[in-house]
This record gives structure tokens, C-alpha cells and sequence, in this order.
């Protein structure tokens, strides 16, 4: 009989990246702590490839619906893509984008590698027409601390014409949400240190790719910047992705439930939810020393930097000196997690009220 294919990724999730069923294998590709491998097959040094790193991007392949090259961090691979860039070559990103990211194409511009056109997230005709002039496209959706949702099927179409490469960053929205390669885009790149591993220990990043070519591309990157997951790593991320679906349905339906609250809470002057996905930011009505306050006040929420684990976390991202002018001093970004969403409203609803007042 042939095999069942998943209709759903929440079946995939579970099902990809498993060790062949035969008799006594293990249920889970094991970690295997080596560097090195005997000889005479395909596996020969772990910078290379290990098997543990190779289920993990079995899976998150199946997800994304491509090839998955996995990294040692999302800076990683986003790094391993911006190597690929002629010298000179023309780079459209959204503003603001992550910081990190920003960061390192702001350098690259500045050492005279790349010419970088930042176009404000919110002004959709400019990054549609910038999309048109450019070679790459920097794209995330929704984005990194603001929660904007850029045009992105026309920047890709825009993109497409002038055979412009589109990397689009779903590190916010997860596969579960959004798949890029289904929307036009060539390169998929995901912080896995974030929602697909789910909880906060561990970093790992990755790329997915459509075709074998693109996939070599980047595993030679991968072996000349030094840029492989371990294999521990690996078989946490890998351990946590399958569960990915439970865990952005629950956060997601609370997002929504805190999003209508928050609305109403006087403390907030604007929240920014775009109506899917586990990431939300709120501006306090208030100074940033208030909005600091706000961020210690919480005992549930937890007042560290990152995102995408089962735990809630907040923070007020100036806080960060990268972090882009153009984010308002007074916004908290929330990353929710799986705690009941009563418990959240008033963990942060009294913060917020204790804090500005
Ligand atoms: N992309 C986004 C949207 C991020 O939020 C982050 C990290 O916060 C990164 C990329 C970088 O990933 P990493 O911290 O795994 O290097």
C-alpha cells in the first residue's frame, strides 16, 4: 500500500524527519556526538552535515514545502544568504527590520559591499516600486518589532519581473501560518531559536530553499563560514517542532483574546496585532521609564528579550541601542506563549496599571 500522505502540517510536524521504520530503530533520530565519521560514505565531518541536524531539516523542509539547510543561528543563515551578494549589488529591506539583520546590511553598506535601500515598512507603494529596482528583497512579514504586514505578494510580483532574488524571514509568522515558497519567495529564513524549536534553549537558524542547486549553494556556505547547528542543538529543535502546531494554535488564540483587551486598557495608546500569529506590541501611554516599569512589574510575563517559546515574554525594544529610531520608545513588544490567557490579561493589565499611574 502506498503511504498516507499528511493533508495537515500539524500531522507533518509529528511525522517528518523520522529514522526508517524497521525493526528496533529508534522512534527519534538520536543525537550523534561526533565531528567526525568513518570513511567511505556520504557523512564524513559534522561542519558538514550530522545526522540529528539532517532529521531536524527533514522536517522543517516538510513544512515549509522545500529544502531546509539548517544553521548554527538565524543570524547564520541570514549571513550565509547576504555571502552569496555580489559585490555591488542592490538590497531592498524593510524598515524597521530585525535589528541584527538591519544591522549587518547597514555594515555591508557602509564597507561598500551592497548599495541598501531601507523603505518604511508602512509605506506600501514605495517598497512595491523599490521591489522593481533592486536584486534582493529583504523581506519580513509581519515585521520586527512592529508588527507591520508589508504588500508582499506585489513586492514579490515586482521582484519576480526584474529576476530579483526574494528572502523572506518567517521567523514571526511559522510555516504553520505562512509558507513563502507557496507565495513567490526563494528563500525561506527562520530563526529557529524562536517558535519552530518553541522553547528558549537553544540557538539554531535556517534557510529552505526550492531547488537541489540552492540547497548546495548554502550547505557550501554553511562548510566554509563554520556556521553548523551541534548536534544537541538539533535534536532540541527538532524535539520542539513537533509540537509547533499545539503551541502557535494556543498562543495565537490568546494573542487574539489580549488583543481586544489591551484595546480597552487605558494605560496603551496603540496596539499592533495583525490579526494572526503568537507576536503583538503595545505603546504605553506614558514615558519610557514607565514603559520600563511596565516590563518589571509582571511576574508571569517575563521580562527578557527574544521570542516564540512557551513562555510570555515582554520587553521594550529601545531599550536595545540597535534597535531602529523609527520604533516608538514607549513600545513593549509581547511574544505570547501558552500560559492561560486569564492569567496573562491580569499579570500585564496590572502592571500596566501599577506602573503608569
Ligand atoms: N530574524 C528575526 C525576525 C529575529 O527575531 C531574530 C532574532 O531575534 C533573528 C532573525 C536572528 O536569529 P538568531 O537570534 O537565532 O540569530
Amino acid at each position: 500500500m502506498s503511504p498516507t500522505e499528511p493533508v495537515d502540517p500539524s500531522t507533518t510536524a509529528v511525522t517528518a524527519g523520522r529514522p526508517q521504520r524497521i525493526p528496533e530503530a529508534p522512534l527519534n533520530t538520536p543525537i550523534v556526538p561526533a565531528s567526525s565519521f568513518i570513511a567511505g560514505g556520504e557523512l564524513a565531518y559534522a561542519r558538514e552535515a550530522n545526522p540529528t541536524g539532517v532529521a531536524f531539516e527533514e522536517a522543517l523542509g516538510a513544512l515549509e514545502g522545500g529544502i531546509a539547510i539548517a544553521f548554527a543561528s538565524g543570524m547564520a543563515a541570514a549571513n550565509a544568504v547576504f555571502d552569496t551578494l555580489a559585490h555591488g549589488a542592490r538590497v531592498l529591506a524593510t524598515r524597521p527590520a530585525y535589528a541584527g539583520v538591519a544591522g549587518r546590511l547597514r555594515e555591508l553598506h557602509d564597507a561598500g559591499r551592497i548599495d541598501l535601500n531601507f523603505v518604511d515598512a508602512e509605506d506600501a507603494e514605495a517598497l512595491v516600486s523599490a521591489a522593481g529596482d533592486v536584486d534582493m528583497v529583504w523581506l519580513e512579514s509581519p515585521t520586527n518589532p512592529m508588527l507591520v504586514v508589508p504588500p508582499v505578494e506585489r513586492m514579490i510580483a515586482a521582484a519576480q519581473r526584474r529576476g530579483a532574488t526574494v528572502v523572506f524571514d518567517n521567523t514571526f509568522a511559522t510555516p504553520l501560518l505562512q509558507r513563502p515558497l507557496d507565495l513567490g519567495a526563494d528563500i525561506v529564513m527562520h530563526s529557529a531559536t524562536k517558535s519552530l524549536s518553541g522553547h528558549s534553549d537553544l540557538l539554531m537558524g535556517a534557510l529552505v530553499v526550492r531547488s537541489d542547486a540552492q540547497a548546495e549553494q548554502f550547505r557550501t556556505r554553511r562548510v566554509l563560514l563554520g556556521a553548523a547547528p551541534s548536534a544537541f542543538d538539533s535534536y532540541l529543535a527538532l524535539r520542539g517542532l513537533r509540537t509547533i502546531a499545539l503551541r502557535v494554535e494556543r498562543a495565537q488564540n490568546t494573542a487574539r483574546v489580549l488583543a481586544k483587551h489591551l484595546a480597552t486598557h487605558p494605560a496603551i495608546s496603540r496596539v499592533r496585532y495583525p490579526g494572526f500569529g503568537t507576536m503583538m506590541a503595545i505603546e504605553v501611554a506614558g514615558t519610557p521609564a514607565q514603559t520600563d516599569a511596565v516590563c518589571e512589574a509582571t511576574s508571569i510575563w517575563v521580562h527578557a528579550t527574544s521570542l516564540g517559546g512557551v513562555e510570555s515574554l515582554l520587553e521594550r525594544r529601545r531599550s536595545w541601542a540597535m534597535e531602529d529610531a523609527l520604533v516608538p520608545e514607549t513600545l513593549i513588544r509581547l511574544s505570547v506563549g501558552i500560559e492561560h490567557p486569564d492569567d496573562l490579561w491580569t499579570d500585564l493589565s496590572r502592571a500596566l496599571t501599577q506602573a503608569t499611574t
